[in-house]
């Protein structure tokens, strides 16, 4: 089954709304539609009502880069998936290791998020990964199916098309990270398409996984030539818009050496 290519940055907490206006307006003049490509800028909170209309019917989601469960209420501090919708914001990010590290966030929060999201209308852009103890105590394919499955705990296979997962390493992720090999990746990718399609059977096989993880130009390629990696999910090396194009560049050439 031929699966979609996405590609894209979450920028975590950098840029003003000025700045992301500029950096979002850069991507897109630089941005040339591909068949079967879908391409994504994640900015902080507040830039999102600014960067939202620039894209609209362009090949580039706005996402946010988290979201409550909730539709209204009580929740200090927190945004509901109505609030995105209704500035235009068509993707969401759950469950990056940062929330799940530094703000506790549980694999039960998570499900209900997921839940919220897509009834909402929301896209969804599901992070898993082991963490450095995780992987090496042996338990990392282990870890991303418990993530996996409990955050797609009573889904319907209706909404799998609005579902994409990134497999991130935590110990891969970021300024400390070490860089994972294609070798560290083939079989955790394997091992989600695989518990993906014991819950959803040939539906399973539909959904990208993409690769995050200190991806930089030199070994973007490196992943998407893996036969189960369906995109790229960069933080720092596609800050800039030029970085945005390198990247995407040398990940689009490792795709066309596999097809
Ligand atoms: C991330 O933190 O999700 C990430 C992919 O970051 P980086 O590419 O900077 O490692």
């Amino acid at each position: 089954m031929s699966r979609r290519f996405v590609f894209g940055t979450n920028l975590k907490m950098n840029q003003t709304a000025a700045e992301s206006v500029r950096f979002v307006q850069d991507v897109l003049d630089g941005l040339e539609p591909v068949e079967g490509c879908q391409f994504f800028v994640i900015p902080p909170f507040t830039s999102l009502p600014a960067v939202a209309p620039l894209a609209a019917g362009s090949p580039l989601w706005i996402g946010a880069q988290n979201m409550h469960w909730a539709t209204d209420g009580a929740y200090t501090g927190e945004i509901s998936a109505g609030m995105l919708t209704s500035i235009g914001v068509q993707l969401v990010l759950l469950g990056h290791a940062e929330r799940r590290g530094l703000f506790g966030e549980t694999d039960e929060a998570i499900d209900r998020k997921v839940t919220a999201a897509l009834a909402a209308g929301l896209k969804v852009l599901l992070c898993v990964g082991e963490t450095a103890a995780e992987k090496d105590f042996g338990v990392g394919e282990e870890t991303v199916s418990r993530q996996l499955k409990i955050a797609l705990h009573g889904m319907d296979a209706v909404a799998l098309p609005q579902v994409q997962i990134a497999y991130e390493p935590v110990w891969s992720i970021g300024a400390g990270g070490t860089p994972a090999r294609p070798a560290d990746v083939t079989p955790i990718a394997a091992h989600l398409r695989t518990t993906l399609t014991a819950l959803y059977g040939d539906h399973g096989q539909g959904v990208p996984i993409l690769y995050g993880g200190s991806v930089d130009p030199t070994n973007a390629g490196d992943f998407t030539a893996l036969p189960d990696i369906d995109g790229l999910f960069v933080g720092r090396a596609a800050w800039t818009a030029d970085g945005y194009r390198d990247v995407l560049a040398a990940g689009l050439a490792g795709l066309a050496g596999r097809r």
